[in-house]
């Protein structure tokens, strides 16, 4: 049984289904025939970036997906790098070239990402998906487990309906109730890491004459000086999304006139004089987005046995980097994995820890490096907070700059940022070692520059400066 039709639940099923006889999926809210948003999934109206990882992800639980997404008209970015433009921590990445390895891109937006899905999990024999609002699992203190759920009574009247379950997979989101139904068990509180980031979105969809700009994916994100950052998706219906944000709560443009000011200011000229032929389509849709949560059940020493926290149950990250759809698509290659080696196994306990423990290791390095780039470029504040995260932090920084200029840094950049090859954003040696030579270049190009008196004159200054130097 799963609790929630979204990302993470349709996921979850589509696992299950290999498995379990019988999957029931319960989910509160309409789910629609065609791509639409949905009120209970009020982010879908916002940008959501689909990481190359997880494209690769999904399609290998549902296989033929990309290809009926580029049928239905989303865009595929093969090799593409012009079509992105990527801005972190306030340096534009130099991606505009051929790259080495062979990347590939989609860009569905979220409700047709949502749709491809659920009508596939719809197509699985073995699964079905009601419109039941679940009220909460039923746990078993003898048995120290979970054997079902009860449902909300669809007449105020009515008493909860009870339906048995081997397994509950709970993808309630990140609102779900599982920390207040542990301590009910009489089971310890999982201890939560947060990050007080404090973003809030506005975005509003436009239509724009086609070829007006090449880019199809503008991320613009916001650095240490800049609380306000940007993004812009090309999706399959051949609208926009534009989404303005502000982190440390500040708020972001409130209308669309506003939305462009911000475009001017934060993008390169071209793209202001493409989005003077915008045409805004419906109103703006608004969200707030606190903080990064991490639950770490992984941690506790006891976790009842026939349940499974999943998706944004587990930990929902700071949306600004748009990893949450592809760290899920994750979960389910674990949940797969501890399946198969729960076969057969004396106690189901085990599943869950062996899941809980997969999900925390592929967490930690996504979450460690969002929560040092949110500490040291968006005022934000982590709980806990190692002291070596704001000097780490700045490092980067110097790797940012340098990954302007030179190519090869700005690729890994890119790859690490797409979760692809690994989920560290650690340069290895060999990056690491080219950065500091590519730095140590642009510096003693200032310094000539400067001794010939065409530089301007500075105090201190990030290596970013010397760029205005050495381009065209
Ligand atoms: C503003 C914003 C922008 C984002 N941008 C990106 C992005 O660019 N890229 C990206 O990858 N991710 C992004 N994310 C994260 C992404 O939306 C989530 O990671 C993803 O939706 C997976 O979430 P989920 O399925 O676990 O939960 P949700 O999407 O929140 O869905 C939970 C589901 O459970 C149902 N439910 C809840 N309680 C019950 C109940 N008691 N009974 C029955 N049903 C119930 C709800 O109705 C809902 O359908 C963003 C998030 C936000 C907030």
């Amino acid at each position: 049984m799963v609790i929630g039709a979204s990302i993470a639940g349709l996921s979850a099923a589509r696992v299950l289904s290999d498995f379990y006889a019988r999957v029931t999926v319960f989910e509160r809210d309409d789910l629609p025939g065609e791509p639409a948003s949905r009120s209970a999934v009020p982010q879908d109206r916002h940008l959501h970036m689909l990481m190359a990882r997880g494209a690769t992800e999904f399609e290998g639980l549902f296989p033929g997906l990309l290809d009926d997404m580029v049928a239905a008209g989303v865009v595929k970015l093969e090799n593409r790098p012009d079509c992105i433009y990527l801005g972190a921590a306030g340096h534009v990445l130099g991606t505009g070239h051929t790259l080495r390895d062979e990347f590939t891109a989609y860009v569905p937006s979220r409700p047709h990402l949502e749709w491809q899905l659920r009508r596939r999990v719809r197509d699985i024999k073995n699964v079905e998906i009601l419109q039941r609002s679940v009220l909460e699992p039923r746990y078993e203190p003898a048995r120290e487990r979970v054997t079902g759920v009860l449902l909300d009574p669809p007449e105020p009247d009515a008493d909860p309906e009870f339906v048995a379950a081997d397994l509950v997979v709970d993808a309630a989101g990140r609102g779900t109730r599982l920390p207040v139904w542990l301590k009910q068990w009489g089971y310890q509180p999982a201890q939560e890491a947060t990050v007080g980031i404090g973003v809030k979105y506005a975005s509003h969809a436009f239509r724009m004459p086609d070829g007006l700009i090449q880019e199809k994916v503008v991320v613009n994100g916001a650095s240490h000086d800049q609380s306000l950052g940007l993004g812009m998706l090309f999706y399959e219906d051949r609208t926009w999304v534009l989404t303005t944000f502000g982190v440390a709560n500040i708020k972001p443009p409130q209308t669309f006139s506003e939305m462009l000011t911000l475009v001017d200011e934060l993008l390169p000229d071209y793209f202001g004089k493409a989005l003077a032929q915008a045409e805004p389509i419906g109103k703006p849709a608004f969200h707030a987005f606190p903080a990064s949560k991490w639950r770490r059940y992984h941690k506790l020493e006891r976790f009842p046995a026939g349940i499974i926290p999943f998706g944004d149950a587990v930990v929902s990250f700071n949306p600004t980097f748009g990893q949450g759809m592809t760290m899920t698509s994750l979960q389910a290659g674990h949940l797969r994995r501890a399946l198969e080696s729960a076969v057969g196994a004396s106690s189901d306990a085990q599943l869950a820890r062996e899941f809980n423990r997969a999900t925390a290791k592929t967490t930690f390095p996504v979450w460690m490096m969002n929560a040092i780039g949110d500490v040291t470029f968006h005022h934000a504040k982590a709980d806990p907070e190692p002291r070596w995260w704001r000097s780490a932090g700045n490092l980067f920084d110097q790797f940012l700059g340098a990954a302007e200029t030179d190519p090869v840094l700005a690729e890994w950049f890119l790859r690490r940022f797409s979760l692809l090859d690994s989920l560290y954003m650690l340069p290895p040696a060999r990056i690491f070692g080219r950065t500091v030579v590519h730095n140590m270049r642009l510096w003693l190009n200032e310094q000539r520059a400067q001794r010939r008196g065409g530089g301007a004159a500075r105090r201190g200054g990030t290596v970013r400066d010397v760029r205005a130097l050495q381009l065209p």
